[in-house]
């Protein structure tokens, strides 16, 4: 996933929106074609002009109506809980495709699974969606030894990072710079030339959550090649991103500029990254070699996998819930994103199996290309621009199948008090709060658009031991977990895709 990506979005997007929701017609023409809420709106206005300090009487409505569904929800939970096939699923999709980067003959394997779960669901409008993806490949060979000091000469655990070149034929052989930011990196100056530079910058352990940690030192991957490069570097390394001191190898995607020339960028283990720092902190002389063979291969089609289950009596208007089907080709992608793939198929599943059919039509997306390029999540927002306005919520669950505490979203006003006391349904199962924070970056290209961001939250404390490494395995997901997030979901998908007056589109062209 991309929380950087979606932090950024939230940050250009915020002061816009902020002072222009109510100027805009296509608030007003969003609001007419999908779900007009007139009365929350009027009420709204009259509580904040005429008695600002009673509880506005909307509040109460929405909490009437949204209470009407408690007993659903606990079916719905007591249906996941005891008779689930999440795990079941997951176990397949990670036994049939544990390897499904994009590009590669495991990503087409995964979409034809996920097709033959949809179809055997009784899915309608089952389907695959071509989009352009690159094609990395690992490669043979990748490694990093400490050469000098010659005492502790020893290979360090590492992986080549995704969109790297390969090193020359021998490898690269240099003296070592460590930094501990990309910031430090860029004065760096005549010290990069001709050496291979370390971004050694941790997690910040002392962020609420792990994915606010990853999001402040992950610009390390993805831009530390560049920023080496421009001042001569040879090859650079960048500490894992996860909160553990381990052995354990993390990769990721990173990216070059044009104007810069390519050097091989991979990770290694904290505790290759610590030993090496302190090596050169004692004043050492620290020489490595690299060697990779990781090449990009031209462009491939993938398929964004695609099934529905219809609405009763307001069907053209959609609800969209997905993960992302591609994951790093080391491990299985258990957590990345295999888990969000089977809680959104199985919380169509549970719907259907327990005859919860909504009004609104409910569409499961398997998103292709996330991990290295986003082709599948921009892509299913062009093909679908034109339906876009009838596309009311998206609800995205790519941050581990871990417990859940409840929800993000970044909506305001009326649409986040309604979106709210859904969630509050699930307070019982410990997934009753609402948070601020995107909902995944599949759906981000919606976002733009006016479509309402929803994201599951599990519990963040151990996903970035796992994150993008070989030990994001089957092993690594407790099937409770897993289910107590497929419910969830399933619970808010039904009442938000039933209810009425229903959520009314945020203002599309303010964002
Ligand atoms: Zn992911």
């Amino acid at each position: 996933m991309l929380p950087l990506f979606a932090t950024l979005l939230l940050l250009l997007a915020a002061p816009v929106r902020d002072t222009g929701v109510n100027a805009e017609p296509g608030a007003v023409a969003a609001a007419a074609v999908v779900a007009p809420a007139p009365a929350q709106v009027s009420n709204a206005g009259a509580a904040l002009t005429t008695a600002p300090a009673a509880a506005p009487a909307h509040v109460t409505d929405v909490t009437d109506v949204v209470a009407g569904y408690a007993d659903e929800v606990a079916a719905i939970m007591a249906e996941s809980l005891a008779r689930g096939r999440a795990m079941e699923r997951l176990t397949a999709l990670c036994s049939t495709a544990p390897r499904r980067l994009a590009g590669s003959p495991g990503y087409l394997a995964a979409a034809e699974w996920a097709r033959q779960t949809m179809l055997a669901d009784g899915l309608e409008n089952v389907r695959w969606e071509l989009v352009e993806v690159p094609h990395w490949v690992r490669g043979s060979t990748g490694r990093v030894r400490l050469v000098e000091p010659a005492a502790h000469a020893a290979e360090l655990p590492m992986l080549a990072l995704g969109g790297s070149i390969a090193t020359p034929p021998g490898g690269i052989t240099a003296e070592l710079v460590v930094v501990d930011s990309l910031d430090a990196g860029k004065l760096l100056g005549e010290a990069a030339r001709g050496r291979i530079v370390l971004f050694n910058g941790p997690l910040d352990p002392t962020l609420p959550t792990t994915f606010a940690a990853y999001s402040g030192a992950v610009g390390q991957r993805g831009a530390g090649a560049t920023v080496a490069a421009r001042q001569g570097a040879v090859a650079s390394l960048v500490r894992s991103m996860t909160t553990r001191l381990d052995d354990n190898p993390h990769t990721g995607a990173m990216h070059y500029a044009d104007d810069v020339p390519r050097i091989p960028h991979a990770a290694i283990s904290t505790l290759a990254a610590e030993k090496l720092a302190t090596l050169v902190a004692a004043g050492q002389r620290v020489v490595l070699h690299i060697e990779q063979n990781c090449e990009t291969l031209p462009n491939e089609q993938n398929p964004n996998v695609i099934g529905e289950y219809r609405g009763t009596t307001r069907a053209d208007e959609v609800l969209v819930v997905g993960g992302h089907l591609d994951a790093w080709d080391v491990g299985q992608g258990a957590h990345d994103d295999g888990g969000g793939c089977v809680q959104a198929l199985e919380a169509l599943r549970l719907l259907k199996t327990l005859g919860l059919r909504p009004k609104r039509t409910i569409r499961v997306v398997m998103f292709a290309n996330e991990e290295n390029g986003l082709a599948g999540g921009r892509g299913y927002a062009k093909a679908h621009e034109g339906e876009l306005p009838r596309h009311v919520l998206a609800l995205e669950s790519d941050s581990g199948s871990f417990v859940p505490r409840g929800f993000s979203s970044d909506a305001t006003g009326d649409t986040r008090e309604l979106l709210a006391a859904i969630v509050e349904l699930l307070e019982p199962w410990g997934a009753g709060t609402l948070v601020q924070g995107g909902g995944g970056a599949d759906i981000g290209p919606m976002r733009a658009h006016g479509v309402i961001q929803v994201g599951l939250k599990p519990d963040s404390a151990r996903y970035f031991d796992l994150h993008h490494s070989p030990r994001d395995t089957i092993e690594q997901v407790n099937p409770r977990e897993l289910a107590l997030g497929a419910g969830a979901m399933a619970a808010l998908l039904y009442v938000a895709a039933d209810i009425e007056p229903g959520f009314t589109r945020e203002a599309a062209e303010s964002r």
